[in-house]
């Protein structure tokens, strides 16, 4: 049995572990490996190894960590496929689909590869008599990673690179469920130079976690995962006093106008709502068809549904397994709820054929129409494969319907009329809005993160954000007179520029 363990100082660990977790291949329902559950001293142990290699990091010049990042960057493209496959293995995306989370990925590392561009401070000469003003931004220290299984490299990816390049040292706790990608980033970090210690991996559950969001040496915290637990580790670290960014879950909203291309429309609520078998942040999961195309829309929807091929991953079917026959059920039990609640199951992906083990994590594509409001099918995030559409009288209603929903993730609009397009992007209370594309995840040049229940804190993901929450800022007022001046008095006056 693979034994997935933690990678401290350069290297796996090479302790007993007290405890550990099953992982699990999706597609045939086989336990493949166990992973090590870190206890509080083994958390420790990774905290004080990386706050001893943050000493030195966090003067190492800025074309070396730029060296580093453009290293990295290259054993991750050469590593591409293998890391795609694990991904696959653990996780049960498609191949594609996990090769697309390495090229997002990949995009935030280029970007931190300009740090020696994007680190440059300010200054302001003569500001005052003699008087110069300079302002730098520093490491933070020892930055913790949490997170969640659904993106097992590309989140981590959104956070290390910009964290390394600011001069910090980073401890990642991934997911429990498809750990082994994280320990392929740490092979690259290694390969690439990086001193041992300044990247590490600890893996376990709720006990490691809470750990890190109370220990002294830890001093920011980047989160994705669900709402409850994004709330939880932003009041729990910064009661500790940290720097906390807890990005939590998503129900979000493509809305339809009647003026729209319904096939484009169409396309992008199959590739949105069943990509990744639904197991995405940003999936959509209900589609706001705005009257009268409402019955139109499904019909296009249901269409393309039928051409979808569920199976295993490594089969260059279009949509994989869920992650657990725990998450699978979960999911699968929202179809009886919805219909309880008189909404029209018009696919359901129940006792599909799926092209596999027939003891893989399996559920069809399924789509509801005319979802009620109070149902639980459409206010829980259900992070599967089920497709909600709503119907709304005008598009002043399904506004006013996505603004009503406690997340703010993403959201898309589907129309032609750009006064319309206008109109949704300034008044919608989301964080990430697309305007005929439905996945508007942003570029590494702009930051990710949502709004309201999707989002703690204040700080998004990499881009300008990232930069901003592995750095501090420093602001240096100096004075350098030619000649000393002759001290008449003490002066006790208020400094002011003369
Ligand atoms: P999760 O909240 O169960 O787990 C996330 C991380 O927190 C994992 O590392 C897990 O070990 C840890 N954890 C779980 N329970 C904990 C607890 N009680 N105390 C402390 N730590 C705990 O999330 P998940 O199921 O792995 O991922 C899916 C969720 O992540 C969905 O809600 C999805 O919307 C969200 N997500 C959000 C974004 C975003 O950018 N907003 C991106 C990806 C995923």
């Amino acid at each position: 049995m693979n034994r997935i363990t933690h990678w401290i100082g350069g290297e796996p660990w090479t302790g007993e572990a007290e405890r550990h977790g099953d992982v699990y291949d999706p597609a045939t329902g086989q336990v493949t490996g166990h992973v090590d559950f870190a206890t509080a001293a083994e958390v420790d142990a990774a905290v004080a190894v990386a706050s001893a290699a943050w000493d030195s990091w966090r003067s190492a010049p800025l074309s070396r960590r730029s060296r580093v990042l453009f290293d990295f960057r290259t054993a991750l493209v050469r590593r591409r496929e293998e890391i795609a496959a694990t991904i696959t293995a653990e996780h049960g995306k498609v191949l594609s689909d996990a090769d697309g989370e390495i090229a997002r990925g990949l995009e935030v590392v280029e970007f931190a590869c300009g740090i020696p561009a994007l680190l440059k401070g300010g200054f302001s000469e003569s500001v005052s008599t003699q008087i110069d003003v300079t302002s730098i931004r520093q490491p933070v220290g020892v930055c913790a990673m949490i997170t969640p299984f659904n993106f097992p490299a590309m989140v981590p990816l959104w956070f290390a690179p910009i964290a390394i390049a600011c001069g910090n040292a980073v401890v990642l706790k991934p997911s429990e469920k498809d750990p082994s990608a994280s320990l392929l980033l740490a092979e690259c970090w290694a390969e690439a130079g990086l001193p041992p210690g300044v990247f590490n991996v600890i893996h376990g559950d709720a006990i490691a976690v809470n750990e890190l969001l109370t220990h002294p040496g830890v001093r920011a915290v980047s989160f994705v995962g669900s709402t409850p637990v994004a709330r939880h580790v932003y009041e729990t670290g910064t009661r500790s006093g940290k720097r906390v960014q807890a990005l939590g879950g998503a129900k979000n909203h493509m809305v339809v106008t009647p003026d729209a291309d319904l096939d484009a429309a169409a396309d992008a609520a199959v590739s949105a709502g069943f990509g990744s078998a639904g197991e995405r942040c940003m999936a959509v999961s209900v589609v706001v068809a705005v009257d009268p195309i409402g019955d139109d829309l499904v019909a296009r929807i249901t269409e393309r549904m039928a051409q979808l091929r569920t199976g295993d991953g490594r089969r260059g079917c279009d949509m994989g397994p869920l992650v657990t026959a725990a998450h699978r059920d979960r999911v699968a039990s929202y179809i009886d709820v919805g219909v309880r609640a008189g909404a029209k199951l018009v696919v359901d992906g129940r006792g599909i054929d799926a092209d596999g083990s027939g003891d893989g994590f399996w559920l069809g594509p399924t789509l509801f129409d005319n979802v009620p409001r109070e149902s639980p099918v459409y206010t829980d995030e259900i992070f599967g494969p089920v497709l909600s559409v709503v119907r709304a009288p005008s598009f002043d209603a399904a506004l006013d319907l996505v603004n009503a929903n406690p997340y703010g993730n993403g959201t898309a609009l589907f129309t032609t009329d750009g006064a319309l397009a206008r109109r949704f992007q300034s008044e919608v209370e989301v964080g990430m809005v697309g305007i005929n594309v439905p996945i508007p995840v942003p570029v590494a040049a702009y930051s990710f993160g949502g709004w309201k229940s999707s989002l703690f804190g204040d700080t998004h993901a990499y881009g300008p954000e990232g930069l901003h929450f592995f750095t501090r800022s420093k602001v240096v007022t100096s004075k350098w007179p030619r000649a000393a001046a002759p001290s008449a008095r003490p002066d006790l006056d208020f400094p002011g520029n003369r």
